[in-house]
């Protein structure tokens, strides 16, 4: 199975950065052959980047998506409309659309329906904040973040996407989270997933996101427990970003 890596690029970029870093990364198509490389512009870009990246083997990704398939929703785009522009995958529940559009589990479960009804995959970002990391109650946060979806809806609702633990307190701080933090948790929620449901552990990936940059993404991304990367500010600069995929390949 291929690691998957995610460059989310949140409120940032614009037409001639994206034009330039897509060229500068399809030049570089060698080196990410043995990975899935997404991109994830901003809604704006989206149709845009989707265009540049055709008949690569790069993948779009959205930042968000709304609950409705169409109607009236000022300011809103679809899933629908997503997959018409060719998006592979959304992410859902990051923590800043939590915090900032205050998007409860409620949101994040249509979110989730909805995108998988299109046939394209949610990744769910879940992770703990600093107060709950001190508490040692990482676990737990993870646990009932996942827990709401699946009283809702039953596990089948992981089937076919990706957990992106995130823990919010290593979110564009410069401060990852230790590899032994990170193997436990993935490691956990994978027990916890499968627990449920048996064998649907081939049917999910779970990813890391958190201060990743060219110094540890190697590191991280050969654990056996950690499927992908989900990556911010280093996605952002296209040299550190060759950088980080140069060194994972050696
Ligand atoms: C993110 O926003 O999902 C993220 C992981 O950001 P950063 O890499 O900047 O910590």
């Amino acid at each position: 199975m291929k690691k998957i890596i995610i460059c989310n690029w949140k409120l940032n970029g614009n037409k001639k950065f994206i034009k330039k870093y897509i060229k500068i990364l399809k030049k570089n198509n060698k080196l990410y052959n043995n990975y899935i490389i997404c991109i994830s512009p901003p809604i704006i870009y989206m149709d845009y980047t989707s265009k540049l990246i055709k008949n690569t083997n790069i993948l779009l990704t959205s930042q968000n998506v709304d609950i409705h398939l169409k109607g009236s929703f000022t300011g809103e785009i679809s899933a629908k409309m997503l997959k018409n522009i060719n998006t592979k995958y959304i992410i859902i529940g990051h923590s800043e659309r939590r915090l900032y559009h205050k998007e409860n589990n409620n949101i994040l479960l249509k979110k989730i329906i909805i995108t998988k009804k299109l046939n394209i995959t949610p990744i769910i970002c879940i992770g703990e904040n600093i107060n709950d990391y001190n508490l040692k109650n990482s676990k737990k946060i993870c646990k009932k973040q996942l827990k709401y979806f699946i009283k809702k809806k039953g596990i089948k609702i992981l089937k076919n996407i990706i957990i992106a633990y995130e823990p919010i307190w290593s979110i564009g701080t410069g401060k990852n989270a230790s590899i032994k933090h990170i193997n436990k948790i993935n490691k956990y929620i994978k027990k916890y997933i499968n627990n449920k449901y048996k064998n649907i552990n081939k049917k999910f990936k779970i990813i890391y996101g958190g201060s990743v940059n060219k110094n540890n993404a190697k590191e991280i991304l050969k654990q056996k427990n950690i499927d992908g990367l989900l990556i911010g500010k280093s996605s952002l600069n296209i040299k550190e970003f060759l950088k980080i995929i140069k060194n994972i390949n050696t």
